[in-house]
């Protein structure tokens, strides 16, 4: 097919489905049918394009693009518009991809459920009474239900892999700096970063690769040479591939709170990994129970300070009080206005925890356990190569469910959240259905920084 059939059929699928689904905050097609026009001429003068030109993708509201508008789902960006594109994404067009629209998300990738955005929430293409996950559940859904081939997500405690886990779809965060932040819409600089979202393994991998590499815009982007990942998974269907692979099972990942029907699909898929020959090891990782206590002051303290700058001056909304107002009225007013309650919440968090008397009792402490934990991964993998666990502890949640009680939100994020503290990559796919809700399963798959490698070719293996 060429880049223009392919484009206008996701449009029309996009017109067909998101109106329930809400994937999607913006959409040009006009835009997405003239840069599709523009791949399919290269490729007619002969050009020698990529293995993903012409390819339709998804792109998280968080980054910013030239095209389209960027709100990274919150009122105080509405009308937002980017006069330069992120470097993940112009890496993407570079490599002939195709804007395909921006997909919706929890304001400021805040939230596990995609039920903070400020545009409404994205419904699960499985079960329309049921969240996608979050905070890229418009990423994963868009993929999930055709609406796009690719997409690209945020990941800072679990934005990528936990709605792959909820909808069926499979999500990379990769090691951190291994893709540039530039153009991202930052929530917690020391833990965001930006990775693939699609339907299988080989497809996650072949988004990697477009969109990894240092950058000099970005200073934590890592000067590595990144081998193929797309290489890696097609090497999962080599016969033997697993064949003395260690993986680790963490006994804290395997908290009270995992479902039933999510303990038996892991299981099962950890009988799948040992009868190619992986061989499975208990391991103990003492301090990742406090991994969301860190993470929940962590977080909001680099949030607080990240969000400081939307101070009705800069970007997007400006609310201006009767009769005028002051400096003073017009910021206090256009923040109340523009962001919504978890982000509030986070900020009255971020800055008492960074505040002079109580910095050392909690944004101390957090930094110190954040070393104990990325000391323990250290440790794991001196006796295993990758880690796995249920991406998620339970599989998709009502809407509204946890409405009103963030930290059962919260909650969710423990078995995703060690990874982003240590800042090791980390895979989500599909192990099959629970068996008591007849909804999608995530096995997480965790390697030691700079070997997301290793994870594709597991995750091919047994996908
Ligand atoms: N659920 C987590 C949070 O609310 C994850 C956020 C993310 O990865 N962007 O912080």
């Amino acid at each position: 097919v060429s880049a223009v059939e392919a484009a206008r059929e996701h449009l029309e699928q996009i017109e067909a489905v998101d109106g329930s689904l809400h994937a999607f905050l913006a959409t040009d097609p006009e835009a997405s049918l003239a840069a599709a026009r523009s791949i399919d001429e290269r490729r007619a003068a002969g050009e020698e394009l990529g293995e993903l030109a012409g390819v339709p993708l998804a792109i998280k509201d968080v980054l910013v693009t030239t095209d389209m508008p960027a709100t990274s789902g919150s009122r105080i960006l509405e009308g937002y518009r980017s006069p330069y594109d992120a470097t993940s994404v112009a890496k993407a067009r570079a490599a002939g991809l195709v804007n395909i629209g921006k997909t919706n998300m929890d304001e400021f990738a805040m939230g596990s459920s995609t039920e903070n955005s400020a545009y409404g929430p994205t419904r699960n293409q499985w079960a329309g009474d049921r969240v996608p996950g979050g905070s890229g559940g418009g990423s994963a859904v868009a993929v999930g239900a055709f609406e796009a081939p690719l997409a690209l997500g945020s990941d800072t405690g679990g934005s990528i892999r936990q709605p792959a886990a909820l909808t069926g779809t499979v999500g990379a965060k990769p090691t951190y700096g291994g893709v540039s932040r530039y153009g991202a819409i930052a929530l917690a600089s020391s833990l965001d970063q930006i990775g693939p979202v699609a339907r299988t393994v080989l497809d996650t991998a072949l988004l990697h690769d477009v969109i990894a590499g240092h950058d000099h815009h970005d200073s934590t982007s890592l000067d590595f040479a990144w081998p193929s990942m797309a290489q890696a998974a097609r090497g999962g269907a080599d016969p033997g591939t697993l064949k003395g692979l260690r993986v680790g099972v963490v006994k804290q990942l395997m908290i009270d709170g995992v479902q039933p029907g999510v303990k038996a699909s892991f299981e099962a898929s950890l009988a799948l990994l040992e009868a190619q020959g992986a061989e499975i090891v208990e391991i103990d990782a003492p301090h990742f129970e406090y991994a969301v206590a860190a993470y929940y002051l962590i977080l909001p303290a680099e949030a607080s300070s990240n969000l400081a700058k939307y101070d009705s001056v800069r970007f997007g909304l400006r609310v201006t009080p009767e009769g005028g107002g002051t400096v003073e009225t017009v910021m206090s007013d256009t923040r109340a206005a523009g962001f919504g309650a978890e982000v509030k919440r986070r900020i009255i968090l971020g800055t008492y925890a960074l505040s002079a008397g109580y910095y050392d009792a909690y944004y101390g402490s957090a930094q110190k356990v954040r070393t104990l934990i990325q000391r323990d991964f250290a440790q794991a993998f001196q006796q295993v190569d990758v880690i796995a666990s249920p991406t998620a502890p339970t599989t998709a949640w009502c809407l509204g469910e946890h409405s009103g009680d963030p930290m059962q939100d919260y909650l969710n994020d423990a078995t995703t959240i060690p990874a982003n503290l240590a800042g090791i990559p980390g895979l989500s796919l599909p192990i099959g259905l629970a068996a008591e809700d007849g909804l999608p399963v995530g096995l997480q798959l965790m390697a030691p920084a700079y070997e997301d490698a290793r994870l594709y070719r597991a995750g091919a293996a047994i996908e």
